[in-house]
C-alpha cells in the first residue's frame, strides 16, 4: 500500500456514514459523486462499446462509431482490436468520460440474441483473447474498463428477470472465462452485475459469484458495478458484494444504505471496502487531487478541446480487417480493374446500412456512411453505378434524408425543437440538426414521463418528387403530425415492456400525404410522453417517400440485368438486433431472399454483402459469386467495402460465430425462459461445439474465411514429454502462402479429447495467431494452448484438474478445415 493509499483509508475512516454511502449511489444517469474532503471530483459513466456516446445522445457530440463487438471478434486479431481500444479510449479521455461501460463478454449463446452483435464470439477463448486486448487499449489510455454482464445474460427475453440456470462446470469452462481472464491478464477495473439472476439468486446479490469467485478467487480489487437500475434490494446486494448501485440518486442504497449499517445488518468495514475499491479507480483515471495523472480523464463539466475521434485509417483497417469472405465461386473477387463498366448497387441495406445495433451501444455517428458514394468514387469515372433499394424492410419510418427537412425559423438543415406548457406556451426552443432525439436527464421541468409538457418538433420538408409520403412519429406516449396544416396521424403508443425500447422501439403513429415536387410543406409533431414509463425519452420523425414493393423489386432486377457486375448489401432492418429483446427469426426480414435470386438470376456476376451483427439465413449462398459477412461495421464501411471489392484490401475477417444452414440446426434457438427459468441444459455444447456433437454440418463453420490468397500448411511441432498439471502448451506450425498475393492467415488450434465424462464437446479452440507472408513465403506462428483447456473444472472438489489423457490438437484454417495434428500428454 503506498502512503497515498493509506492516507486515503485514514480519510475514509473519518468520514461520517452517511457521506460514505452517498459516494455509493450515482449522482444522475450517468455520474458516480464526488467528495471534496477525499478530493474526489465526480466520475463520469458513459456506454461503449461499440464507440463512446457521451452523456448525451445529441448531434453536437458525435462519436466514432465502430465496427461492432461481433466484427471486432471476426478480426481474430488481439493486436489490431488493442489499437482500436486505446483510440477509443482516448476519445473517452476527451469526451471527458472516465469510466467506459465496455466490453461486453458475454457469448454468443444463441444466434438469435438480441445483443448478440455486442458479443466477440461463441468461443469463450476467442472471446478472452479480444476481450484482453480491448481492456487493455481503453486502460492505457487513462480510462477504466468495464466488463459485463457478469453473468449469464446471453440472451434478452426476460433479461430483468430471469433465472438461467447453469451448471457450475458450464460456468467455469464456459461463461466465467472472458470474465476471469479480462480480470486477471486484463487488469479490467470493473465488472458490471448483470440483471439476470443465476442459480436462484440475482447477479447483483450473488455472494458466491461475486464475493468467493470474483473477488476472492481472482483476487478482483476493483469496483462491482450494478446495471442500470439492477439494484433491487439494500443488504442482500451490499453484503453480496455489489460496490456501486447505479444510476441515481434515487435506489436502494443511500440513506437506507446507510440505516442497514446503524442496524448492524451490513458491517461497516463493507461499506469501506466499496469505497477503497471506488477510490482505486478514481486514482486510476485521476479523478483524485494530487498529482495529476498522465493521460487522465477531465471532469465531463468543461471539456476545453472537441475530442479526437479514432483515425479513419484505422476505422477503414478494422472493417477490412473484419470482413469475412465466405465465399468466392471462380475468383469473382477481387474485382479487376478494366473488366467491368457498369455496376448495380442494390438492396435497402446498399442505400441505409446498418452500422450499429439498437440499444444503450448506439452512438451519433461522426460521419454517416454512403457505400454508393464510396463505390462511385472508388470505381472511377469509367465505372457507371446505378443503386437500387430493391425491397422494404424496415420497421420504423426511415428518417428524412439530411438536408431535406430544415428549420422554419433559422432555415438551416434540421428541425426546430420547442418545449410548451400544456396551454401551448413555449418557453424553451432550440435548432437541432438531427431528426432522432433522445435525452436521459436534462429535459427542461414540466416535460418528461408523468408530466404534463409538450415537445415539439417542426420542419419545413422539401420533397424532391411529387407523389404520395409516409409520415411517422415515434415516441411512447401522446403523439399528433401535422402536415401543411391538416392532422395526418394522431394516436397514444404504448408504454414497452423494457424501458430501453422507449429507444429502440418506441410505438409509432403514421400517416400518409401526397406532396408536390420541389415545395416545402410544413410539418410538425406534437409529444407528449406518456404518465408513467422509464429510460429515456425519444422521438423521432420520418418521412419517406411511398412505393409499392412489386415496382422496387422490379426497378432492381432491372439494374441488375443491365450491369457487369451486382453488388447486393442485404441484411438487418434498423430495429431487427438490438438490447431489450430477442429476434424471433434468422431470416432476412421482408423479400431480400427472393431479391437476391432475382439480382443473381438476372447478373452472373452478383456479390451478397450481409450486414448484420448475427448469424442469418442464407438459402442463396451458392447460386451468387461471392459473400462477404460485413457485420455492422460502423461509420467506415462505405471505403472499407470498397477496399475489399477492388482487392486494395484483402478481406482479412474468420467468423467467430456458426452460420446455420437452417434454424432447427442451431444447438440453441430459442432463449425463452419457462416461468422465469432459463435452463442451459445443453451445457458446453454451444456454436460450433453442439453442431460437432451433433454430427450437423453448419452452412459456415466457425473460423472460416477465405482472405485473397491460399495456404498450405507445411508443418507442426508440439511439447515433448507430458505437460505437468497446469501447463500452457506451446505449438510450432509453418505455413506458406501458396497464392500470389500478400496476406495475412489465422492459424486456429483446437484441441481434441478433452477430459471428463458426460456431454463433453469434441474440439475446443485451444489457441489462434497471425501469420502474414509474401507470395511463396513461408511463416513460423507460434501458439500457447492454455493450461485450462486440458483441465476439468470438478464440481465435487471445486476446484480445476488435469486428468492424466492424451489430446489431439489440430491446426488448419476453420474448426473444419484441419490440415495438420500432433499429440500432446497433459497429466
Ligand atoms: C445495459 C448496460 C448499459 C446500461 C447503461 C443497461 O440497460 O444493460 O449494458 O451499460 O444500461 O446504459
Amino acid at each position: 500500500m503506498t502512503t497515498q493509499m493509506s492516507g486515503e483509508r485514514s480519510q475514509l475512516a473519518a468520514l461520517p456514514l452517511d457521506d460514505k454511502v452517498r459516494l455509493l449511489t450515482g449522482a444522475d444517469s450517468w455520474r458516480i459523486p464526488g467528495c471534496d474532503a477525499l478530493g474526489l471530483r465526480p466520475m463520469v459513466t458513459s456506454d461503449g462499446p461499440s464507440g463512446v456516446r457521451g452523456t448525451t445522445l445529441d448531434e453536437s457530440n458525435p462519436s466514432s462509431c465502430l465496427p461492432c463487438p461481433s466484427a471486432l471478434g471476426a478480426t481474430w486479431d488481439p493486436e489490431l482490436v488493442r489499437e482500436v481500444a486505446t483510440a477509443l479510449g482516448a476519445e473517452a479521455r476527451g469526451k471527458g468520460v472516465d469510466i467506459l461501460l465496455a466490453p461486453t463478454i458475454n457469448l454468443m449463446r444463441t444466434p438469435l440474441a438480441g445483443r448478440g452483435f455486442e458479443c466477440f464470439s461463441e468461443d469463450p477463448e476467442l472471446t478472452a483473447r479480444i476481450a484482453v486486448a480491448y481492456v487493455t487499449g481503453v486502460q492505457s489510455a487513462g480510462v477504466a474498463a468495464t466488463v459485463k454482464h457478469y453473468v449469464g445474460n446471453d440472451s434478452e427475453t426476460e433479461r430483468w428477470t430471469y433465472d438461467a440456470r447453469i451448471a457450475e462446470q458450464v460456468l467455469r469452462e464456459l461463461y466465467l472465462v472472458p470474465f476471469e481472464a479480462a480480470v486477471r491478464e486484463g487488469g479490467a477495473a470493473l465488472v458490471m452485475a448483470a440483471y439476470n439472476v443465476v442459480n436462484g439468486s440475482r447477479m447483483t446479490e450473488h455472494a458466491t459469484l461475486l464475493r468467493a469467485v470474483l473477488k476472492g478467487e481472482w483476487a478482483f480489487a476493483g469496483l462491482v458495478t450494478s446495471d442500470w437500475d439492477a439494484t433491487r434490494s439494500t443488504v442482500p446486494t451490499a453484503v453480496g458484494g455489489l460496490d456501486l448501485a447505479m444510476p441515481g440518486p434515487n435506489t436502494y442504497w443511500g440513506p437506507a444504505l446507510a440505516d442497514a449499517v446503524r442496524a448492524g445488518q451490513v458491517p461497516e468495514e463493507m461499506v469501506d471496502d466499496k469505497l477503497a475499491r471506488l477510490l482505486g479507480v478514481a486514482r486510476r483515471v485521476g479523478a483524485l487531487s494530487g498529482p495529476a495523472t498522465p493521460g487522465a480523464a477531465g471532469n465531463g463539466a468543461d471539456q476545453p478541446a472537441p475530442p479526437d475521434l479514432v483515425p479513419a485509417a484505422l476505422l477503414r483497417r478494422a472493417v477490412t480487417g473484419s470482413l469475412v469472405l465466405l465465399h468466392n465461386d471462380g475468383a469473382v473477387l477481387p474485382l479487376a480493374a478494366g473488366g467491368f463498366h457498369r455496376v448495380a448497387v442494390i438492396g435497402p441495406n446498399a442505400l441505409h446500412p446498418v452500422i450499429q445495433g439498437g440499444g444503450s451501444a448506439r452512438v451519433i455517428p461522426a460521419s454517416v456512411p454512403a457505400p454508393v458514394q464510396a463505390l462511385r468514387e472508388a470505381f472511377g469515372g469509367e465505372v457507371t453505378v446505378t443503386a437500387a433499394p430493391g425491397c422494404r424492410t424496415w420497421q420504423g419510418v426511415p428518417e428524412p434524408p439530411r438536408g431535406s427537412v430544415t428549420d422554419p425559423v433559422t432555415g438551416e438543415p434540421g428541425v426546430r425543437l420547442e418545449f410548451a406548457t400544456s396551454g401551448g406556451e413555449v418557453f424553451a426552443s432550440e435548432h437541432r440538426a438531427a431528426t432522432a432525439l433522445a435525452w436521459w436527464d436534462g429535459l427542461p421541468p414540466g416535460v418528461g414521463w408523468g408530466e404534463s409538457g409538450v415537445i415539439r418538433l417542426r420542419a419545413a420538408f422539401g420533397a424532391e418528387t411529387g407523389g404520395p409520403y409516409l409520415f411517422g412519429a415515434a415516441g411512447v406516449g401522446q403523439l399528433t403530425i401535422t402536415v401543411n396544416g391538416a392532422v395526418a396521424a394522431q394516436g397514444e403508443t404504448k408504454v414497452p415492456a423494457d424501458p430501453v425500447e422507449t429507444m429502440t422501439r418506441p410505438g409509432e403513429i403514421r400517416g400518409q400525404v401526397t406532396l408536390p415536387a420541389g415545395q416545402d410543406s410544413a410539418v410538425t409533431v406534437e409529444f407528449r410522453p406518456a404518465a408513467a414509463c422509464q429510460g429515456p425519452v425519444a422521438l423521432r420523425l420520418g418521412v419517406t417517400p411511398w412505393a409499392d414493393e412489386q415496382t422496387l423489386m422490379a426497378e432492381a432486377v432491372a439494374a441488375a440485368a443491365a450491369a457487369d457486375v451486382a453488388v447486393v448489401v442485404v441484411g438487418s432492418a434498423e430495429a431487427s438486433e438490438s438490447e431489450g429483446y430477442d429476434r424471433d427469426t434468422l431470416a432476412l426480414p421482408g423479400r431480400q431472399d427472393e431479391l437476391v435470386r432475382r439480382v443473381a438470376g438476372a447478373c452472373p456476376r452478383t456479390v451478397v454483402v450481409v450486414n448484420a451483427g448475427m448469424p442469418v439465413l442464407m438459402p442463396w449462398a451458392g447460386q451468387v459469386g461471392a459473400v462477404i459477412y460485413a457485420w455492422l461495421p460502423g461509420q467506415a464501411i462505405g471505403e472499407a467495402l470498397a477496399d475489399v471489392l477492388l482487392g486494395r484490401a484483402e478481406p482479412g475477417g474468420r467468423l467467430p460465430v456458426t452460420l446455420p444452414a437452417a434454424e432447427a440446426d442451431c444447438p440453441v434457438l430459442h432463449a425463452q425462459p419457462r416461468d422465469g427459468r432459463l435452463d442451459y441444459t445443453e451445457g458446453l455444447l454451444i456454436g460450433y461445439r453442439g453442431y460437432d456433437a451433433a454430427g450437423i454440418a453448419p452452412m459456415f463453420p466457425f473460423g472460416h474465411g477465405l482472405g485473397y490468397t491460399t495456404w498450405d500448411y507445411e508443418s507442426i511441432s508440439g511439447p515433448a514429454g507430458t505437460l505437468a498439471p497446469g501447463t500452457d502448451a506451446q505449438l510450432r506450425v509453418r505455413v506458406r502462402n501458396a497464392g500470389t498475393r500478400q496476406g495475412r492467415e489465422v492459424v486456429q488450434a483446437y484441441v481434441t479429447g478433452a477430459p471428463g465424462h458426460g456431454r463433453r464437446p469434441v474440439r475446443v479452440l485451444g489457441a489462434f495467431g497471425g501469420a502474414t507472408a509474401a507470395p511463396g513465403e513461408a511463416a513460423v506462428v507460434t501458439l500457447r494452448v492454455p493450461a485450462r483447456i486440458f483441465a476439468v473444472f470438478d464440481e465435487g472438489a471445486g476446484q480445476w484438474a488435469w486428468p492424466p489423457g492424451e489430446f489431439t490438437v489440430q491446426v488448419g484454417r476453420s474448426s473444419r478445415d484441419l490440415r495438420l495434428s500432433v499429440a500432446v500428454r497433459s497429466g
